[in-house]
């Protein structure tokens, strides 16, 4: 029996921000109709509810929802719902009188599935077909349906799609089957899926192909869900995740979590990948590599990125964070996880040394006054988007490599497992994590965590090693917080560190440990003399910057067998902080970049090209010829030796090295011959794609695009607008974006107010001219007249991150009228407020920094 709604004298209250606890859902059903050549789609849903306490009002999430019918059913009565209100993010169901207990609320509602908006329900078209996709992280899974949209409601979800019969429906569990519908339509029924909270729930829809990619030892099918065509393209994906997925079950000690995995290429995307339960999403270029373009770091990508997105089947889909504060329970340890599965499965990457170079870049993040820290309290919607920033990935992943190194990897192995099989199938904070790690390893590891997940910043340590007569060799340990040139904090903070330092004596070496929890101490060493060397942060793994006093910088850079790759890469990038921290001078990095430059491995190589590269903008015009002579005479040789394409003879790393190193020669040093090859390169290549080696077309055209003329300009547009492959696009987009001279600068610009490409692929063009200090005063103008207009055009998750842009202006008499244009703006944009006082605080750095070092780069140029 159906109920007319009386008329409420007044509306309810809309919830601030997070859901009332009056009702929580208990399982849903949902039924929806897409038609992915439509705007609009149509669905019903069906949740279980239980009400904990009586109340005539229900709140849900919803956002762009025409709710068309809402009917409660408690027991025997049918309370017909009138909607009261649909302020933002809400939509307000009001009963007829107080319901409590167990009820099941059926809503009939309409949804828009907006093109390439990358959010909630939404279609892309690929080569003249059109699919739909979803993304509910984070809060979008309201626009597909009104629920309980927070991560804390974990419930199981059983899903219909209906949609034309010659389409493919793929979701979290498999199809129980089809049935035929009228008008050409079908019904596809999926299984129940285990509790998963709303963000996790997704599905696609779309004239697809599935690739078979085998079934795990314990029985998991795995496919590869591409657009039509492109199957020949998924062929790494087929064979890599297989092994990936069955070393993740290995560590967890608990079987993969869903009844089958699809890995699906997704071709508008906001984010890299998603981890929805049992069907991971990924950008189609992580996926899809044409035959013969299979790069190792093609293939380092997809490893990279499937480990961390299955990962979250464990960190998330099983064990899901109660609320965003706790982001990182999902973010940092899938990261870190990544790391570990993809070097366990191939070693021969060393990956580790690229963790190292991750931590020391995450470092100058976290240095920022405005930096977050890993765990921060989540008060609205802005902050839910900053959880998601560099520092819970990366920062996180540091800190959980520093632990588990701390206390060993099996005794984390073990707290990690009793974590996961504690709130299986549940949601964690986390006190719920450190307390299950503390238990395990039977040590209190609060302080170690909290000083590093609770509290932002970077521990700056200074060793000072000391070989007294008569007494064992120490070392003097001082903490303090890493304090870049220019900065306002204040450096008084000190951390519970694990410090490791690693120490030589002729043949011998060894390692010594403690834990600095004071702002001093000193260490013995139980080295039986004075050590030749030491390395303040052995393996590059202690999340903190070393400053080494005394002689010791020369100590350091002796070379040794038992001084690794790590040792050496974590220790330029600590140097090149203390240089930014104004505690060594700039001089002595360049010194040390000539012997860099020699090494044989080409992680070092990289590094020294690194600092070279950094100071171009510090070198005035009359001493341009010194920097190309200093550069010419560390790179010349070796960068003409290798040229510009790819040799079969050459090993991985030569590979990697060649573009960083034929990059600086020609575009910083601007070797004539070297910009004559690349342009005549990027002619043939116009032409015929094969002509350059797939590791090299891109820094081919980018140096051909920054030497080049209209005529290249226009073959590469009129390219760009021809194409229908995406990634072809992308590089040429990229190219169009490398462009110096201050004309085609300008036409590039005009591009992105024109409909010819969609703006998430063509944003790059807005940063190309930013990067010359020659052209940037036109990017800049061009940003003020246009900001509007443009961010208007952008995905909603990117407007904020354009506030980065203005970092590169690196000028403190610049700011204040950039504050004054912009912030206001920016502001009104997800995460806005945090991410635009980092940049403004990133560009004061930024131009303090550059005052400082430019005379010992000065100094240091005169001399080349
Ligand atoms: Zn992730």
């Amino acid at each position: 029996m159906d109920v007319a709604a009386k008329p409420v004298a007044a509306d309810p209250r809309p919830p601030e921000f997070r859901l009332p606890t009056t009702a929580h859902p208990v399982r849903y059903q949902v039924d929806v109709t897409v038609d992915p050549t439509s705007d609009d789609f149509t669905g019903t849903i069906t949740s279980e509810l239980e009400f904990t306490s009586a109340s005539s009002v229900l709140w849900l999430n919803a956002t762009e929802i025409t709710v068309e019918s809402a009917v409660l059913t408690v027991g025997a009565d049918h309370l017909t719902a009138r909607v009261v209100a649909v302020p933002k993010n809400f939509v307000g169901l009001a009963f007829p009188h107080d319901v409590s207990g167990h009820a099941s609320l059926a809503i009939k509602y309409r949804g828009k599935a907006h093109a390439d908006d990358g959010d909630g329900i939404y279609r892309a078209k690929e080569r003249d077909e059109w699919y739909a996709f979803t993304q509910f992280e984070n809060t979008s899974a309201r626009q597909a349906f009104p629920c309980f949209d927070e991560p804390s409601y974990k419930v199981p979800w059983q899903i219909t799609i209906h949609t034309k019969k010659d389409l493919v429906a793929v979701s979290n569990m498999q199809s129980t089957g089809e049935t035929d519908e009228p008008n050409g339509m079908k019904a596809v029924h999926f299984a129940e899926t285990p509790a998963l909270p709303s963000y996790l729930v997704a599905f696609a829809v779309g004239p697809f192909e599935l690739v078979d990619a085998g079934k795990t030892a314990g029985g998991t099918p795995i496919r590869i869900v591409v657009p039509h065509g492109r199957s020949a393209d998924a062929t790494y994906p087929a064979q890599a995740t297989k092994p990936l997925l069955e070393l993740l079950e290995k560590y967890f000690g608990i079987p993969y979590p869903f009844a089958k995995l699809d890995i699906v290429a997704v071709s508008v995307f906001n984010a890299g990948a998603m981890e929805n339960a049992g069907l991971i999403t990924f950008r189609q270029s992580i996926i899809l590599v044409k035959p013969g373009e299979l790069t190792l770091g093609r293939q380092q990508t997809y490893a990279t990125v499937a480990a961390h997105e299955m990962a979250h089947m464990w960190f998330g889909d099983y064990v899901t964070m109660s609320w965003w504060d706790d982001t990182w329970l999902n973010e940092s340890f899938a990261s870190w996880m990544e790391s570990k599965i993809v070097e366990q499965w191939k070693p021969e990457w060393k990956l580790d040394v690229d963790a190292v170079e991750t931590r020391s870049g995450i470092m100058g993040q976290d240095s920022l006054d405005a930096a977050r820290s890993i765990r921060q309290p989540v008060k609205s919607d802005d902050d839910i988007s900053n959880s998601f920033d560099g520092i819970t990935y990366e920062k996180g992943e540091a800190v959980l490599n520093m632990v588990e190194h701390s206390i060993g990897a099996d005794a984390f192995q073990k707290g990690v497992r009793a974590y996961l099989a504690k709130h299986a199938r549940g949601n964690a904070t986390y006190s719920d994590f450190v307390g299950a790690m503390t238990e395990t390893v039977g040590k209190d590891l609060h302080p170690l965590f909290d000083s590093f997940v609770l509290q932002s910043g970077v521990p700056s340590i200074s060793f000072e090693l000391s070989c007294a007569k008569g007494a064992p060799p120490s070392v003097k340990l001082e903490q303090h917080r890493y304090k870049p040139i220019g900065s306002k904090i204040d450096p008084n903070r000190t951390w519970n560190v694990p410090v490791c330092m690693k120490w030589g004596v002729g043949q011998t070496s060894g390692t010594d440990c403690t834990t600095l929890t004071e702002v001093k101490a000193e260490v013995a060493l139980t080295a039986k003399s004075c050590p030749d060397w030491l390395v303040p942060d052995d393996a590059g793994i202690g999340y903190y910057r070393s400053i080494p006093r005394g002689d010791l910088l020369e100590r350091l850079i002796q070379p040794h067998k038992a001084v690794t790759l790590n040792d050496r890469v974590g220790l330029i990038g600590d140097v090149t902080a203390a240089v930014g921290s104004g505690e060594v001078q700039n001089g002595v990095a360049l010194q040390l970049v000539q012997m860099l430059s020699k090494d044989n491995d080409r992680h070092i190589v990289d590094q020294s090209i690194a600092i070279v590269a950094g100071i171009v903008e510090m070198v005035p015009d009359n001493l341009r010829a010194n920097y190309e002579r200093f550069i010419n005479k560390l790179y010349r040789t070796r960068a003409r030796e290798l040229g510009w394409q790819s040799k079969p003879a050459d090993s991985e790393d030569v590979k990697q090295l060649r573009p960083e190193l034929l990059s600086l020669v020609a575009g910083e040093a601007k070797d004539p011959d070297l910009i004559k090859q690349a342009s005549a390169l990027a002619w043939k290549w116009v032409d015929d794609h094969k002509a350059i080696t797939p590791e090299m077309a891109g820094v081919v055209l980018h140096v051909a695009a920054r030497f080049g003329d209209q005529k290249l300009f226009d073959r590469l547009h009129t390219d760009a607008k021809k194409t229908q492959d995406r990634e072809e696009r992308g590089r040429l987009l990229g190219a169009l974006s490398s462009f110096v001279d201050p004309a085609l600068v300008k036409q590039a610009l005009a591009i992105v107010l024109t409909d010819e490409f969609e703006l998430r692929e063509s944003a790059g063009l807005l940063q190309g001219g930013l990067q010359d200090p020659k052209t940037r005063p036109i990017a800049l103008a061009f940003a003020r007249e246009h900001f509007d207009e443009v961010t208007g055009k952008l995905p909603a998750p990117y407007r904020a991150y354009m506030a980065y842009m203005f970092v590169a202006v690196c000028d403190e008499d610049k700011k204040a009228e950039i504050a004054a244009t912009f912030t206001e703006r920016i502001n009104k944009f997800d995460g806005g407020p945090r991410i635009m006082a980092q940049a403004m605080e990133a560009l004061s750095l930024c131009a303090a920094a550059r005052k400082a070092q430019t005379p010992g780069v000065v100094a240091f140029l005169k001399k080349q």
